[in-house]
């Protein structure tokens, strides 16, 4: 099994209604390698981080069989930077800042090592950063796998639609959905972006758990009722690194397995918004994931005789 994870390293501040972070490690690519490296590994990770970003956090994840040759340190740059703040519900957030610093002129270079990738995750980033990284790939990886969010939807929509077009599977929310479809049924907005490319479509909707749209089917996971839920954070990305984790895992990319690995990513998922950042993905064990994953089982097996 050989996974290639793109996306962002980055630095959060984040605020919600029970606390509030000073600057700390985020990124699309950071969530999505913790949690995909407890199913997985190695992973080959692409992507950029600034002269402050700190040696020791790109260590962490080697030890986890995270391979770094594909990120570049921009000796003179800073981090790209996000700032959110959620409202009471914690499901809905407001960007307070985006500061794009190394992503602003950002040439990703895929290393020859990581040619070959069986599976390829594009976690959130610009997106003609995530078409260059699908053209350099001088074999077409078995499955592809994308994620994205409104600010990109709002400021490179042309280029969006066409990395959409490349792509397998589409990973959104339910805003984004909406956003990139103009229409407020999700049934209609998978439909809808269903004719983009993609064949199968992921709409997360935060702590109502997810969709699996493909062809004229739909299969739903929940999403784990929490007590307390801290930060939402890294979740959509927590959830991406589970998904595409259990796939390279089994290496079967069939629409059954794929009902399998949305349960496992909302497991992965549940255990992010527990504590802030990534705080809690660093301390879980293998015992902890298998645990939860039983949890999902019993939140939606039922007995029923139809008279
Ligand atoms: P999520 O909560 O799953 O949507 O992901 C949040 C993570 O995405 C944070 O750690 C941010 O650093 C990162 N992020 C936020 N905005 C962007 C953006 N425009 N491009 C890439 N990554 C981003």
């Amino acid at each position: 099994m050989s996974l290639m994870v793109v996306g962002s390293m980055a630095f959060d501040a984040i605020e919600t209604p029970f606390g509030k972070s000073d600057r700390i490690i985020g990124g699309a690519a950071t969530y999505i390698a913790w949690s995909a490296s407890n199913f997985c590994q190695p992973i080959r990770q692409l992507s950029v981080v600034g002269y402050d970003f700190p040696k020791e956090e790109l260590t962490v994840l080697e030890d986890r069989g995270v391979v770094m040759e594909g990120v570049q340190i921009k000796k003179d740059e800073k981090t790209f930077f996000w700032s959110g703040r959620y409202h009471m519900d914690m499901n809905t957030r407001d960007t307070l800042d985006t500061q794009l610093n190394v992503l602003a002129n950002f040439e990703p270079i895929v290393p020859e090592s990581y040619q070959g990738a069986e599976f390829l995750m594009l976690g959130n980033l610009v997106p003609a950063v995530q078409h260059s990284v699908i053209k350099q790939m001088k074999e077409r990886p078995r499955l592809i796998v994308m994620d994205t969010m409104n600010f990109w939807m709002e400021v490179a929509h042309a280029d969006l639609l066409e990395v959409i077009k490349e792509v397998d599977v589409l990973l959104v929310n339910d805003s984004e959905a909406r956003e990139l479809s103009n229409e407020y049924s999700l049934v209609k907005a998978a439909r809808k972006i269903l004719t983009m490319g993609p064949k199968y479509l992921i709409i997360k909707k935060g702590e109502h758990g997810a969709l699996l749209f493909h062809g004229d089917n739909v299969f739903f996971a929940p999403a784990l009722p929490l007590e307390d839920v801290f930060d939402p954070t890294g979740a959509g990305d927590t959830f991406a690194g589970g998904f595409i984790g259990h796939i390279a895992r089994t290496r079967d990319i069939s629409y059954e397995n794929m009902k399998t690995a949305i349960i496992v990513g909302s497991a992965m998922a549940s255990f992010c918004v527990e504590k802030f950042g990534t705080e809690r993905l660093r301390e879980l064990s293998k015992a902890d994931i298998e645990a939860r994953i039983r949890q999902f089982q019993e939140l939606v097996n039922f007995d029923i005789e139809l008279v």
